[in-house]
This record gives C-alpha cells, structure tokens and sequence, in this order.
C-alpha cells in the first residue's frame, strides 16, 4: 500500500523514470492553492497518446521523473482567497494548459495554446522566478493527472457540466476540444453539417471523439479511415462509413469526396497518398503530433485548390463551449475505465500503434494500491 513519506511530498503520481516510458508510482510536491488556484482531488484521467510521446522522448523531453496525463477530472479541495468561478466540493477539469501570459494578442482573444508562454498541464518548464506555485518538487518541470492532486489557477480550470459523468468528462478536454475546435471552424461556423462530408483518418481516442462531435454537428456523412478491416464494426455501432485505407483500391473510389478530413494518426505515414480524398477546396487538418517532416508535392496543393493545416487543442472560451455543446448533445465517448497497474499495459498498446477506439481512463483512486518508488524498479513497472 502507498503512503505518502515526505511532508513536502504530497500527492501520489503515476510517470516515467526515463524514455522507456514504463510507468511507476511515485511522490510529488502539489502547493497550497496561491489566491487565484484551486486545488483539485483527482479522481479520473484519461490516457492520450500525447502522453506517450511526452515519456518516450518523441518530443525531446529529458526532464525526470514526469508523470503525464491532460483530461482531468476531480473535486475542488481548497479555494485561493481570490477565486470567483469555484466552490470547494464542485466538480472541475483541467486540460492540457495551466498557465499563459494573459496579456498578449492570443491570450485576449481566447487562444491561449497559442500564446508563447504557455504552459502545457505536464513536460513544460518555468521561467525562472516564474511558476512557482506549479513546479515539481525540484523547479523542473509540470506533473499531469495521472496522479492524487493538482493546484491549478482558476482561468484553466472548467466546470463539468451537470449530469457529465466524472468517468468520461476529463477525455473531453483534450481528445473533445482538439476534434471539436477544427470541426467547429470548418462545419459550424460554415453553415453546419448539412450536405457535407467528414472523414477522420486514425480510430483511436481522437477519432471516435471525431466520429460524434462530426455527426452531432448534423454533417451529412462521416467516414473513418483505418488501416486494416479491424475497427469496422466498431464503426458501424456509431453509425459511420468506413475505408481500411490500406486497400488502394478503397481509397481511388473515395476520390474527392470529403470536404475536410481530419489526420488523427499518432506515427508517421504517407499523407500524400490520402490528400486525394478531398474534394476541390478541401482542408486537410493534421492532429496527430508527429514530429518526422513528410513529402507534399505542390501540384497536388495547386490543382485541387488543397489546404494543409494543424490544429493545437482550443482555447478556454472555445474549450467551456464544446463542454456545453457535448452535454447538450449528450455525447459520450467510448471509453473503458482501467485500474493504475493496468496503465503499463495501455502505454505499450498506444506506442505500438495498437490501441483500440476505447479511450482507457485511468481510476485514479486505485493509485494507491501501487508500490511507491524513488527510482525504477529492479523488477519492472507499476502491476
Ligand atoms: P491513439 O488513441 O493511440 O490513436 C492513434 C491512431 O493512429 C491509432 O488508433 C491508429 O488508428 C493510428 N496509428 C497508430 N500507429 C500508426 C502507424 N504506425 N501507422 C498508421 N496509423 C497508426 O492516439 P490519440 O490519443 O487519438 O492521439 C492521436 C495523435 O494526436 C497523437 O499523436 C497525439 O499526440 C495527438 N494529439 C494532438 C493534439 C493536438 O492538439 N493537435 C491533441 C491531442 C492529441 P487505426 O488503428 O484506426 O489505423
Ligand atoms: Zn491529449
């Protein structure tokens, strides 16, 4: 059983030692709420690919230990004197950010992912003299939810609608606001869903959320595009098209057909062969946060009118939005809720490109059940 031996030390947390990104339980310092914060009992959080690629060194990470984890769900513990927008006892998230400048250009019009000082929920280090009430126990760098605790200021936090269920609201504030916010730029805030078509290339965590957020903003036809033939029932439970796009045969009768598709897929893969899919006009809007360059020739841009772009999250106005918008349309993602020592194994499906559709939520009370470690084990990660 873990208990906490260090009276700085106070929340338990779930991470890795090194880029092998096998997780173990260890302790971390969470501050007393400064008077903007709040501090949050965590009670579930959802694994996101982003989190593997933090561990396994994908984004050039090499402070240790990290403990990942960005779709947050708790209880408000402790308020800070000046906090307007929360109760102790409410029900709150918290995404991937906990901090931005608030002052420049993208922090006044709601898009603080984009502002340069951003600070992402875990992996992001300090300026000096700055941060101090979110550091590790060493200054480094933040610590996410896969752990007991998390001081936050109140601009990150969100109210979970009521009604969500606490199980699934955390996987709508990374895996919901990253598909929701293309989506709402491209179908929403073009007239709707009406005569148009969504593809979702990639039937993970990101695409099922894809899948719904498409077919609740009434577009007409949502198609996912998978590898192989693996993930086609599945699919049809949610009532969309589907193309194994490994079959190029599949992917020449689906010619021009799209009016955007959304690229989910967590590895490198041939982009230009799918650009095709997209009618005249069409926007291509990449998700996934693969690292590796790839090859576009620009005659296909040029003759077919194409548009490439990249979409990071959403910010805090547009995130409470799409919380709304879920609980209005009561969407519910698929989802699977996994004890601590189940995550080791989750990792490796994810990293092996082999996760299901199923975002794994990791119950956050079973953390404590986990041999607490200073450094890996001799005998292997969390089980
Ligand atoms: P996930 O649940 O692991 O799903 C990724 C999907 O990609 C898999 O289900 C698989 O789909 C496909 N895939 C995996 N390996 C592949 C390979 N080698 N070749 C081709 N396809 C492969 O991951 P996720 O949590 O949805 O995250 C997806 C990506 O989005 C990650 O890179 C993550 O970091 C990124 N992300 C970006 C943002 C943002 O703001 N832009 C926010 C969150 C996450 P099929 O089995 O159906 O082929
Ligand atoms: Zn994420």
């Amino acid at each position: 059983m873990a208990t906490l031996s260090n009276a700085t030390k106070n929340a338990l947390a779930l991470g890795s030692f090194d880029t092998k990104a096998e997780l173990y339980c260890f302790e971390i310092a969470r501050p007393e709420v400064g008077p903007n914060d709040v501090s949050i009992h965590i009670q579930y959080c959802g694994m996101c690919h982003s989190d593997c690629h933090a561990c396994n060194g994908d984004w050039g990470l090499d402070s240790w230990p990290i403990a990942p984890g960005h779709e947050i769900a708790g209880v408000v513990t402790a308020i800070g004197s000046s906090v307007s927008k929360f109760k102790v006892g409410e029900k709150v998230g918290v995404g991937c950010m906990v901090e931005s400048c608030r002052n420049c250009d993208m922090c006044q019009d709601g898009l603080e992912q984009h502002c340069p000082n951003m600070i992402q929920t875990y992996g992001s280090i300090f300026p000096k003299g700055k941060g101090d009430n979110m550091k590790d126990a060493e200054g480094n760098h933040t610590n996410g939810g896969y752990s007991t605790a998390i001081t936050v200021n109140e601009h990150f936090v969100f109210h979970i609608p009521e009604g969500m269920d606490m199980k699934y609201a955390g996987i709508l504030l990374c895996a919901g606001i990253t598909t929701y916010s293309p989506l709402n730029r491209h179908i929403l805030q073009k007239g709707g869903g009406k005569g148009k078509k969504v593809a979702i290339v990639g039937f993970g965590g990101l695409g099922q959320m894809a899948i719904k957020l498409a077919k609740a903003m009434g577009v007409d036809t949502v198609t996912i595009l998978s590898r192989s033939d693996k993930k086609k029932e599945q699919a049809s439970k949610l009532g969309c098209e589907y193309i194994a796009y490994s079959n190029e045969d599949s992917v020449k009768e689906a010619t021009r057909s799209f009016d955007v598709v959304l690229d989910t897929v967590s590895a490198p893969h041939d982009i230009a062969s799918l650009l095709p899919v997209l009618k005249v006009g069409g926007a291509y809007v990449l998700l996934g946060a693969v690292g590796k360059p790839f090859e576009i020739s620009a005659m296909s841009l040029i003759f077919n009118r194409y548009a490439i772009e990249g979409s990071l999250i959403g910010g805090v106005p547009e995130t409470q939005e799409m919380l709304d918008f879920c609980a209005k349309h009561q969407i519910v993602p698929e989802y699977r809720v996994i004890d601590a020592k189940e995550a080791n194994q989750q990792f490796k499906a994810m990293m092996n490109g082999e996760s299901l559709a199923d975002r794994c939520v990791i119950d956050i009370s079973t953390l404590k059940n986990l041999e607490v470690v200073d450094s890996k084990l001799e005998n292997g990660p969390a089980q």
